[in-house]
């Protein structure tokens, strides 16, 4: 299959971060994996605020742009089960290692092996390497129902998610969210899909949310939202 694939892939594109002045688009040959490993087909990939931020603060490589991406399955390693060839997936870039002070109290973000764990190259390449922990820990299969382009905002909604978990809501209380981009109609949406608005006897019940921003388009999508 790899082979075959290599005959007519020989290299694929992808963009890669020297400098914070000097990103470029490169051909690099498609990786390969072991058999433990996928070997994805990136159908898109997100651009988040965070990828922006490091061009701008100007972070030293190296730095890894590209993280809320989907993609097809092309090449599973033997050793792999639950996915096979031809899956859409959604893989997300991190993976903490669940025992570590900052795991057990639920930081994940802080763990060291967390921040060291990566797809390989990045998230703006055609293929991407998934590693055996990715593997095992953060690919979810993306349902029939979602197309790529809404698969690719899994991993934003995520961190919206669990937020609004962390946020100690009470009966009562309002939430403000400042800004209806992307993040912010998604943190919108997570609100209210947790509780708040709709099942007054649920944990958010009686919470009020509210959305604001300059832009009249946006207050149109988040009354659109719901
Ligand atoms: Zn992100
Ligand atoms: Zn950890």
């Amino acid at each position: 299959m790899h082979d075959k694939m290599e005959e007519r892939f020989p290299t694929m594109k992808a963009i890669i971060y020297h400098s914070h002045d000097d990103i470029r688009l490169e051909n690099r040959s498609i990786p390969t994996i072991n058999e433990t490993e996928l070997l994805v087909r990136v159908h898109g990939c997100g651009l988040c605020g965070s990828d922006i931020l490091k061009i701008t603060q100007q972070a030293p490589p190296p730095v890894i742009l590209g993280h809320e991406l989907t993609g097809t399955i092309v090449e599973c390693g033997k050793a792999v089960s639950g996915f096979e060839v031809g899956q859409r997936v959604i893989v997300a870039h991190h993976v903490p290692c669940g025992t570590c002070h900052y795991c057990r109290h639920q930081n994940y973000s802080m763990c060291a092996a967390f921040k060291a764990s990566n797809i390989d190259p990045c998230g703006f390449a055609e293929y991407i390497r998934v590693p055996t922990e990715h593997v095992r820990h953060t690919t979810l299969l993306l349902p029939e129902t979602l197309s790529a382009e809404e698969g690719s905002f899994v991993e934003p909604l995520a961190c919206c998610v669990r937020a609004v978990r962390r946020t100690p809501l009470l009966p009562g209380d309002s939430v403000v969210v400042m800004g209806l981009g992307s993040v912010g109609l998604l943190m919108l949406q997570a609100v209210k899909g947790l509780g708040a608005g709709r099942d007054k006897s649920g944990p958010y019940g009686a919470v009020q949310v509210y959305g604001v921003d300059l832009l009249p388009e946006r207050l149109q999508l988040a009354r659109d939202l719901g």
